[in-house]
């Protein structure tokens, strides 16, 4: 069924979501999917439209609900990570509040209205305009090991270089699905993958297939899966580094490579091509994401290092 989704908050009434429901054959898990809180990351939108044509009512058992873009006042504007109504960027505002804006509603509307009752929330990201991402999933770490351990296991669905468990002080404040969700009991995931505002093909089925899994592992479809490719490494944390200082940053990194604590991961050139200053890792890790476009201020992210958990 496609239809447009509307919420009930007056705020939020000048929207319509696009939104197609898939009700299986037989009963079993709900599953509610979505992309485009960030605007410009098509290879995750581009997936939660063509997964819409790969549930089949016939081979699924419960149901399945899709909205390929959430952020409809950023269409058309291309806005990079913010709601341009608030300037807030949705990511990091669940699970949002009754009294905000509209940013802060459509979080509370995501959680409480449209996915109310579903046994996950997946919700598909990676590589705004200028950015390039590695392949990972987030799921929220509480400390209660029965939830963590089926978090993970909705994140490990991902063929994914870094599954990045949240620490459970992230859910002191507002913060990604995961965190906002986590905060009620409740289990939400997000994978990253793409770049630069690009469909890319095999980003595209990075997150298809990541989504598919966990219909599987749910027990909602029964096909077989694509085999799983990369490490999954275990990661706890992840530190965001900031540029040292405003100029044109360059990188001798990139996502996905293994960096060690003090390496030199870049550093800050004038419009001279004078060097200003070094960029070091704060940590031994996996580079989750970098800024591709060289011109930074000081103090605007420049990358993201994920730290392993120890080995067992
Ligand atoms: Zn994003």
């Amino acid at each position: 069924m496609k239809d447009l989704m509307r919420f009930s908050h007056p705020k939020l009434a000048d929207f319509a979501w696009p939104h197609c429901e898939i009700r299986g054959a037989r009963p079993g898990p709900r599953l509610c999917i979505s992309a485009g809180v960030h605007v410009n990351e098509v290879s995750a939108i581009e997936a939660a439209v063509r997964l819409q044509k790969l549930f089949r009512p016939q081979a699924l058992a419960g149901s399945v609900s899709i909205i390929p873009l959430l952020n409809q006042p950023a269409r058309f504007h291309y806005s990079e990570y913010v709601c341009p109504l608030d300037g807030k960027n949705i990511n990091f505002t669940f699970p949002g509040r009754p009294d905000g804006t509209f940013s802060d509603l459509l979080c509370q509307a995501v959680m409480n209205e449209w996915t109310a009752g579903a046994d996950c929330y997946v919700d598909l990201h990676g590589g705004d305009l200028r950015e390039n991402v590695c392949r990972y999933s987030i799921y929220q770490r509480t400390g209660d090991e029965a939830f963590d351990a089926h978090a993970r296991a909705l994140a490990r669905c991902f063929d994914a270089q870094v599954i990045l468990g949240l620490p459970p002080a992230s859910m002191l404040h507002p913060g990604r699905p995961p965190t906002g969700f986590a905060r009620d009991g409740r289990y939400a995931v997000m994978s990253e993958a793409g770049s630069h505002g690009l469909v890319e093909e095999s980003c595209v089925e990075f997150h298809v297939n990541g989504v598919l899994n966990i219909a599987r592992y749910l027990g909602m479809i029964d096909e077989p899966s694509e085999p799983f490719r990369n490490t999954r490494n275990a990661c706890n944390d992840n530190i965001w580094v900031e540029a040292p200082a405003d100029g044109e940053f360059f990188a001798n990194i990139e996502p996905g490579d293994r960096v060690a604590r003090n390496q030199l991961l870049g550093g800050v050139r004038d419009l001279f091509g004078e060097p200003v200053a070094e960029l070091r890792s704060p940590a031994d890790g996996i580079v989750l994401w970098r800024m591709t476009h060289p011109t930074l201020r000081k103090g605007m992210w420049a990358l993201a290092i994920a730290t392993e958990e120890p080995a067992v």
